[in-house]
Parts: C-alpha cells; structure tokens; sequence
C-alpha cells in the first residue's frame, strides 16, 4: 500500500471518528496493519502533522492531534474569512463548465448521502469547498483552504454532536445558483451562513473524547 493511500486510511478513521482525537499511533501497530516498513509509516505521520491531524511528541511518538474548542472556533472563523473571500472573487465569474463541475460534485455527494458512504460524503463535502477556491486560481486561497478542511474535518469528527456528518447539498446548490446569479450579497450571506451551521452542528461547549485499540480501527 503506498504512502498516500495509508495517509488517506488514517485521515477517514479520524473523520470518521473511528479514531479518537489524543489515540497514539505507534508506528509499530501501523506497519503491521498496513503490512508496510516503519519508514513509510513515519512518513505518513510527518504528513498528516503537517496537515494539523497528528501531533508528534518528542520521546513519546504521534498521537491523533486533540483541537481544543478554542481551535475549533478559529477554524470556523477563519473558513468564513478565507471561504467569503474567495466567493467575492467567483461571483458572476463562473464559466459553465466550472459550474457544470461544481453541480457534479452536489450530485456525487447527495448519492452518497443516500447510499450511506459516510466516507464519499465527507470526502465530497470538503471537495466542493476546495473547488471553489481552486476555481479562483490563488494557490494560497487553495493552500489555506485545504489546511483549513483537514482540521474541520478533525473538528467536526471530535465535536459533532451526533448522527450523521452532512455538509447540506441543499445549501451547495444554492451557493453555485447565486454564484451564477452574480449577486455578491446575496452569495457572501449563503456562505456565511453555510459555515455557521457547519459550527452550529457542533457542541463547542465541552472538551472531550475516550480512546480505542489501533488493530480494531485497521482491520484489513
Ligand atoms: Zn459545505
């Protein structure tokens, strides 16, 4: 298996709150259970520290990184910064084909939601987020962006109050027709909006969260 599909294996298992935030992921476990060397797996772990998802802890090794609810809130804060902003910048700007892509992504995602593939729906979800900044061409817009989702998606798996993870189809659809509609107040409301019921999806009023055995979250 190779490093990026290990790295995906991992992140699902977090967003899926399979594997709890403050879990140690000894590189030991890991390379028995993705039947690799310990080198790919430290290299995996790098990785997702970068991505704000593990922390790695001189002399003790990585852990599952644990938000606090201080992060949680900044997270969404600077989402609706930086996801306004890049909003401001598509209205009225979408070609066709752009829109086309992003509808395509709506669609995915509510077959998804009906199939129960809480992995695609969470994947899709983020995917048409980092769309739309990509749409706009600025790589640090994309950059920050795709930090930012990791660590929601962290957030949102540690803190999401119960049932079942769902961004709201409904709301991309309407945030693509206002797009092409080519009202910038009537778009920068809908995004606005759309990220706080995002957070308001979340019990930010706690810390939180128990630990499992890393050979029952990867059974192969
Ligand atoms: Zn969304």
């Amino acid at each position: 298996m190779d490093s990026s599909e290990i790295a995906e294996r991992i992140w699902l298992a977090i967003a899926q709150g399979r594997l709890a935030p403050g879990a140690r992921l000894k590189e030991e476990e890991l390379a028995e259970s993705f039947e690799v060397g310990r080198a790919r797996i430290r290299s995996v772990l790098l990785q997702l520290s970068r991505e704000g998802l593990v922390d790695i802890i001189p002399n003790k090794g990585a852990q599952v990184a644990a938000p606090g609810v201080q992060e949680a809130r900044d997270v969404f804060y600077l989402r609706s910064t930086v996801e306004t902003r890049v909003a401001a910048q598509l209205t009225g700007q979408l070609t066709p084909q752009a829109a086309d892509d992003l509808r395509d992504i709506v669609r995915r995602e509510r077959e998804a939601i009906a199939d129960g593939h809480l992995a695609d729906v969470i994947r899709l979800s983020g995917l048409f987020h980092l769309k739309l900044a990509e749409l706009t061409g600025s790589s640090v817009l994309q950059s920050i962006l795709r930090d930012l989702i990791s660590r929601s998606s962290l957030i949102t798996a540690v803190y999401r109050d119960t049932g079942y993870f769902n961004c709201g189809p409904d709301e991309h659809d309407a945030i693509v027709e206002a797009l092409m509609g080519g009202n910038e107040d009537e778009v920068l409301r809908l995004v606005s909006e759309h990220i706080e019921h995002l957070r308001a999806d979340l019990n930010l009023t706690s810390e939180q969260q128990p630990v499992k055995n890393l050979r029952d979250i990867f059974e192969l």
